[in-house]
């Protein structure tokens, strides 16, 4: 998608971007494709599909949440930015906090914020399942896109959750992942909903998962990535 197709699909979802923030949409996809020669952060770097499949991509969490009011996010294994970079940018007062455990794509996140002058966003290089048990209950909303299966990330993130909370990961196909979701009892959890769209212009499905955390959770979880991924939960 062009700039002016990204505009356009954005007024459609009632996003309106400012001077400074396309500015800074820019900037940091120029920071992205300068760093990816050096280190590995996307295999996509034509500005178009850029402007598709991370950029636009990341705004549509805002189908399922609503992003304009002050919110503790955290966005789990958010490799090179996305959504957690992206919606600083388009929802400033948001407050992130980016994990994950690739260093040198933290590092490239901690460049991109000193550039853009973000604010409200700090980068940490952690594993997940030892960051969030060390953030229990601290979050109104956890994110992930394309991190692993839904059972996997569920364990991961909503410990780190507030009471009423939400964990909406962003995912393309989750046919065989959401056919038994029982392991949400066991994180006392419930699946609100499920939005499903297409991304425009290609056309290929999109799933936010909408689920909310009901209780406190056993403080057993998020057990160890060994164990997580030899017993994971069913
Ligand atoms: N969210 C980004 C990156 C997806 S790739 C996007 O959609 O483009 C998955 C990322 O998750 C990688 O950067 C990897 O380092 C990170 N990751 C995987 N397992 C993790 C874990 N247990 N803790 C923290 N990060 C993890």
């Amino acid at each position: 998608m062009n700039k002016d197709e990204f505009l356009e699909e954005l007024k459609k979802i009632n996003v309106k971007l400012t001077k400074l923030q396309l500015e800074q949409l820019d900037k940091y996809y120029n920071l992205l494709l300068e760093w990816n020669k050096k280190i590995n952060l996307t295999r996509i770097t034509e500005e178009k599909e850029v402007y598709l499949k991370h950029f636009y991509d990341s705004i549509t969490l805002i189908k399922a949440i609503n992003l304009n009011q002050n919110l503790n996010i955290c966005d789990i294994g958010t490799g090179a930015g996305f959504p957690g970079i992206v919606l600083k940018i388009v929802f400033s007062n948001l407050n992130i906090t980016l994990v994950d455990a690739l260093n040198k794509r933290i590092e490239f996140l901690k460049l991109v914020i000193n550039e853009l002058k973000l604010k409200n966003i700090e980068a940490i290089h952690d594993r997940a399942e030892n960051f969030i048990r060390n953030n229990r209950n601290k979050y109104d909303l956890i994110t992930c896109r394309a991190v692993s299966k839904l059972n996997i990330i569920s364990e991961l993130c909503i410990p780190g959750l507030k009471i009423n909370g939400y964990f909406i990961p962003m995912k393309a196909n989750i046919d065989d992942e959401i056919k038994n979701i029982e392991f949400l009892d066991k994180l006392n959890s419930k699946l609100e909903r499920i939005i499903s769209f297409k991304l425009p212009i290609e056309n290929s499905i999109r799933n936010l998962v909408v689920i909310k955390k009901i209780k406190d959770i056993n403080i057993m979880y998020p057990r160890s990535y060994d164990k997580i991924i030899k017993k994971p939960l069913k």
